[in-house]
């Protein structure tokens, strides 16, 4: 199994419009975050975590060329407007994608992308997707992959726990609060990403002090934080983490 960061930097981007602090300023490409997306491949098949804005940049700058499944965190905007570039995939591949979220997500892609249900089209292509509404563990492949609630302020969303080739990786990248069943969910990963938006406290993100104790909790072989603002340069927050937590960059593959 091997995942590839796609992004790891919160809604805005870093560096973020019109800003002239010192890690939006920096020369060094980890200090430049797209928005959150991860890429597994697994069992011979490709899965899309979240299509954010920058996803054709993403996808054309990393290298995926194939995409067999998509599963959607939650349908913020950073997480989901880089949705349309998916038909350049059902295109290539000839045939409908499933995309995967819960109800309410699945529900607000098909408000939000109300062109994609449609039988005819007065304009050019569209993705051709299955919105498919998960409440349990999906196969794709020899790879299972696991619905992870988790709150992200007063809603709740998805993230995912990603079981193949007798390895597991998780990937939660908007959360601001574990409940106990699906920190269950969480035992015996190799891999596991969390959402570590920012020094200070925030209403809807962990903090990367409360990311760090929930990554020690969780107890994976290997840690990473996520969803980045321009609050942390790279080396300087690496160099500041425990033992065992490490700060991805976009590009960055895990196996
Ligand atoms: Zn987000
Ligand atoms: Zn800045
Ligand atoms: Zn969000």
């Amino acid at each position: 199994m091997k995942a590839t960061f796609l992004g790891t930097g919160t809604s805005h981007g870093i560096p973020m419009i019109g800003c002239r602090c010192a890690v939006c300023q920096s020369d060094k490409p980890k200090n430049k975050r797209r928005r959150c997306s991860l890429y597994i491949q697994a069992g011979g098949k490709h899965l899309l975590f979240d299509t954010p804005p920058d996803l054709r940049d993403q996808v054309l700058t990393f290298g995926v060329e194939r995409v067999d499944a998509v599963f959607i965190t939650h349908p913020h905007a950073d997480h989901i407007f880089g949705f349309d570039d998916i038909r350049r995939f059902s295109d290539l591949q000839n045939g409908h994608i499933p995309v995967y979220g819960s109800p309410e997500t699945i529900a607000a892609m098909r408000r939000k992308f109300d062109y994609v249900d449609k039988q005819s089209h007065s304009f050019g292509g569209v993705p051709r997707v299955v919105f498919t509404e998960m409440r349990a563990p999906v196969q794709v492949g020899s790879a299972q992959i696991t619905p992870v609630p988790v709150m992200h302020g007063e809603d709740i969303v998805y993230g995912f726990r990603i079981d193949a080739e007798g390895k597991g990786f998780a990937y939660i990248p908007d959360c601001s609060g574990i409940p106990e069943q699906s920190f269950q969910t969480l035992e015996h990963l190799d891999v596991m990403i969390l959402d570590g938006l920012r020094p200070g406290k925030h209403s809807t993100h962990f903090s990367i002090g409360e990311c760090v104790e929930h990554l020690q909790q969780i107890g994976a072989k290997r840690s990473f934080l996520t969803h980045l603002t321009h609050h942390s340069d790279h080396d300087a927050l690496q160099s500041s983490l425990p033992a065992g937590i490490e700060v991805p960059w976009d590009g960055l593959t895990v196996f």
